[in-house]
């Protein structure tokens, strides 16, 4: 028996209404705030998330899934959403367009991660990029927007943890401070530190081990560390979310797992389960488009997962709505009247009138249960009275009443009850 990869899940018809409802009011958000879908294939050059992730990192170390194909070529199935993005704008010469550039994608992310709950081989994660400008503006919108996105499905029970990680310019200092902050205190932390503090020394703060945590609280905050232009962006940025009464909690520990970002970084993260269990996050990336060989044009964006937004409203049963199956159920008996009700059908469907046919030859009640079972609004009997008379009998399955109509009757009984 074969069964789904691990760490891999279907998403079977009666979970799809939470799908579709998310991604519907993903959609929704990106019409009121003007952005445009962009689809990317499925896997990159590997060099692609290499190059924008970073080296150290642990999605690049650990969690790619790389494949050579025939050519011998090296392609990652796509780890996260943005360099794509990215990628795609240098290569369709969106540089060109009035900036910034938004977009917004829904799309699978593959990461080879011990599977739990919540955490997926494969999720799903709905991501929106303004690219060509630093306006901070634009950091408050990519925050607002995931907020809007949870708000209004209903949940609400979240916290906006937000920071700054400063630039190329005054980032360097920084690092020297932390480093050596850490350096006298080397036996006490975990080996991960050990390699982090050489390696990828911001990710110290995030480090989730108990041994490290006091010294990660008590390290010096990038906030303290930021050059004018970073401070400045970063009050701005503080300033509109205050406008638009969007809750944030400043974190000095927040730096996100990618090296791509600079400045504003923030993380959506549920009052309960915290960052293990993040909803989302972004931040802003400067200097990606140009690392990756294009003239430089600074970005923001956001992702979400989906697959911990549906976990969320199945856990507080939130209302979802349902996705409508048709109404109308055809039942028929003999073959004479199943010719007459595969015509019917059709002409019912034409008129975009939901319709589901019975399948092979059962009993009348047989039938009729399967409708019931379907949760059809009405079934259209085609007999061999029906056939004789030339009349259909329309059965309402609530009440169980019946008529006999002709063809132009029914078809107006079903209009007027659509
Ligand atoms: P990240 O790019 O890692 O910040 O991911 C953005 C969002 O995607 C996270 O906040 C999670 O909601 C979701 N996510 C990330 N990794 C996984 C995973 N392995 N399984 C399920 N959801 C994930």
């Amino acid at each position: 028996m074969y069964r789904a990869p691990r760490g891999t899940t279907d998403i079977l018809p009666e979970e799809q209404t939470y799908w579709r409802y998310v991604e519907a009011k993903a959609v929704e958000l990106c019409q009121l705030y003007g952005y445009r879908r962009l689809d990317t294939p499925v896997f990159e050059e590997a060099a692609l998330f290499t190059r924008s992730i970073g080296e150290g990192t642990d999605i690049v170390t650990k969690e790619m899934y790389i494949l050579k194909d025939r050519s011998g070529k090296a392609l990652a199935l796509r780890p996260e959403g943005t360099a794509p993005v990215c990628r795609a704008y240098i290569e369709h010469g969106m540089a060109n367009l009035p900036q910034p550039v938004k977009l917004y994608y829904l799309a699978a992310i593959f990461r080879y991660e011990r599977p739990q709950a919540g955490r997926y081989r494969q999720h799903y994660q709905f991501g929106c990029e303004a690219i060509g400008d630093a306006d901070p503006a634009l950091d408050a919108e990519v925050i607002q927007m995931p907020y809007q996105l949870l708000v209004s499905l209903g949940l609400s029970e979240v916290t906006v943890q937000l920071n700054s990680i400063g630039c190329k310019a005054c980032r360097p200092d920084y690092i020297k401070a932390l480093k050596h902050h850490y350096a006298p205190r080397l036996t006490d932390i975990c080996p991960d530190c050990k390699i982090r503090l050489e390696k990828n020394p911001l990710r110290l703060l995030d480090c989730k081990q108990q041994e490290c945590q006091h010294i990660a609280d008590e390290a010096p905050r990038t906030t303290d560390y930021l050059c004018q232009g970073c401070q400045e962006h970063f009050e701005a940025v503080t300033r509109y979310l205050k406008s638009l009464s969007l809750p944030f909690n400043l974190n000095h520990r927040l730096v996100r797992g990618l090296d791509y970002y600079t400045r504003t970084v923030f993380e959506i993260q549920p009052l309960v389960g915290g960052a293990q269990s993040a909803l989302g996050g972004g931040g802003r990336y400067d200097d990606l488009i140009e690392q990756l060989g294009a003239s430089p044009a600074p970005a923001v964006g956001f992702a979400i997962g989906i697959d911990r937004v549906v976990l969320n409203l199945k856990k507080y049963k939130l209302p979802v709505p349902p996705i409508a199956s048709p109404g109308v159920f055809i039942a028929c008996l003999g073959e004479e009247a199943k010719t007459e009700a595969v015509k019917l059908a059709a002409s019912l469907r034409a008129q975009r009138i939901g319709v589901i046919m019975a399948s092979g030859n059962r009993s009348l009640k047989a039938q009729l249960r399967q409708a019931d079972s379907l949760g059809s609004r009405y079934t259209i009997i085609i007999g061999e009275e029906e056939m004789k008379s030339g009349r259909l009998t329309l059965r309402n399955m609530l009440s169980g009443e019946q008529q006999s109509l002709t063809a132009t009757e029914l078809r107006a009984a079903l209009e007027k009850s659509a």
